[in-house]
């Protein structure tokens, strides 16, 4: 970013009066960098390129100025001025609900299109289609069931966005999207956001936007609030120690991520009589289930939320004090997105990792990833000796004098480990 850019002020843009009393609301003082950056761009109505990260304040950096515009160019009442695709139901309603606040005194309205709901659902969702609604924000599948019966429309929309286009891909919506694209009217702006900016992604912006302005905030960085650590653990370490690490202090906002929905299961059973709230977030729910483990878990009702990918990547909830990475994710990139959800918005965060050995190969990525050396901490003396931290050039070569072994201990038939007799040890 510019140091011109750093200086902003939401004033010194040209939003709509009533978008600016909108940002008093939400006490947001302050544009972040994305902000100063993209809202100039899309008020003047240039195409553009995001590359930023959830908890950037990207969400507000393409809704302020694309509500401002729809204020200021309107359109026959029944047609849809603005339409945002996103990837999961969970992001589709929490840009709906950011949009619900930021547009409080603008009169502008918008409806979350999304699957998973009952017949009652769609019919809301139709009814405000068929009455006409500024915004839609939707996921692409359902937004297609919709589209295919007739009744939206799209002739007078202004702005195309495309939040998180990297996951929708990864999530196999390009057809669907393209799709979309296609039913569209041809003059329009487009938006596009994504964390990562793969070939496919480049080749996707390269077919739909014209002469785009390209923003980079941060690439795969961790926000600077969160400070990270890393447990070296055997795997039957792993209950033990989140128990003793739930139990250590009062906590009232925790994510536990798993890499799948078994162990979800488990370990939300594995966390039963603590004194705290637990309840588990994943795929299988049913979407009512879903929001009302979110709404409880933002109420703080719940107080540790145990969760597969599903809650990695843009739910927004403040307040998270801690995330644990009960394993690790897939992607090394998962992990910034996982640990993500604390320090939000400049706020500070905790986020601990367990890795076993199995698992140095994986964590080197992350580190190599995010260039940094995450802090190794020492197990606490309650939960025993855990197996030693190698560094990548230590793990490559005790893989060549073992080749068969991916960790650094042996494993016993019981599923422990033989005793690490490595002099660094953990807490490097
Ligand atoms: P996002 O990256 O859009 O998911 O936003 C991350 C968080 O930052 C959300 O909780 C927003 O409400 C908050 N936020 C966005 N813009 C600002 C701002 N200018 N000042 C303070 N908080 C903000």
């Amino acid at each position: 970013m510019n140091a011109d850019s750093m200086d902003k002020k939401f004033s010194d843009f040209d939003l709509e009066p009533r978008v600016l009393e909108g940002l008093d609301a939400m006490g947001f003082s302050k544009p972040t960098p994305i902000q100063a950056q993209a809202i100039p761009e899309i008020l003047e109505g240039k195409d553009l390129l995001g590359v930023a990260q959830t908890g950037t304040g990207k969400t507000a950096a393409y809704l302020l100025p694309v509500m401002s515009r729809l204020l200021t160019n309107p359109r026959p009442e029944d047609q849809i001025g603005a339409l945002v695709i996103a990837p999961t139901r969970e992001l589709a309603l929490q840009i709906d609900m950011a949009f619900d606040g930021l547009s409080y005194f603008t009169g502008t309205t918008s409806t979350a299109i999304y699957g998973g709901g009952d017949a009652a659902g769609w019919d809301t969702q139709k009814k405000a289609l068929v009455s006409g609604t500024d915004v839609i924000v939707a996921t692409p599948g359902k937004l297609i069931s919709h589209l295919n019966l007739g009744y939206v429309k799209m002739d007078h929309l202004q702005c195309l966005i495309l939040d998180e286009a990297d996951k929708m891909l990864d999530m196999g919506f390009m057809e669907d999207i393209l799709k979309i694209i296609s039913m569209l009217p041809k003059k329009r702006q487009n938006l596009l956001f994504s964390a990562t900016m793969p070939p496919k992604i480049r080749e996707l912006a390269a077919q739909i936007m014209k002469d785009p302005v390209q923003i980079n905030i941060a690439i795969s960085q961790p926000a600077e609030g969160i400070v990270q650590g890393v447990f070296m653990v055997y795997p039957s370490q792993k209950v033990p120690l989140i128990r003793h690490l739930l139990g250590a202090r009062p906590l009232k906002s925790v994510i536990v991520f798993c890499s799948r929905k078994t162990e979800v299961r488990e370990i939300t059973k594995a966390l039963q009589g603590l004194p705290l709230e637990v309840k588990e977030m994943h795929s299988d729910l049913e979407q009512s289930e879903r929001e009302v483990v979110i709404n409880d878990f933002r109420n703080r009702k719940v107080q540790v939320l145990v969760a597969t990918d599903i809650l990695s990547r843009g739910i927004d909830i403040d307040g998270i004090e801690l995330v644990i990475n009960y394993n690790l994710p897939n992607d090394a990139e998962d992990y910034i997105h996982r640990i993500g959800r604390t320090a939000r918005a400049s706020a500070r965060g905790l986020a601990f990792t367990f890795v076993s050995p199995d698992d140095l190969h994986n964590f080197h990525k992350i580190e190599r990833l995010i260039k940094q050396d995450i802090k190794k901490i020492k197990l606490p003396e309650a939960i025993g000796e855990g197996p030693a931290y190698l560094s990548e050039e230590e793990h490559k070569t005790q893989r060549r004098h073992s080749p068969s072994k991916g960790g650094s201990g042996k494993r016993h038939k019981g599923g422990t480990y033989s005793k690490n007799k490595n002099p660094k040890g953990p807490g490097k």
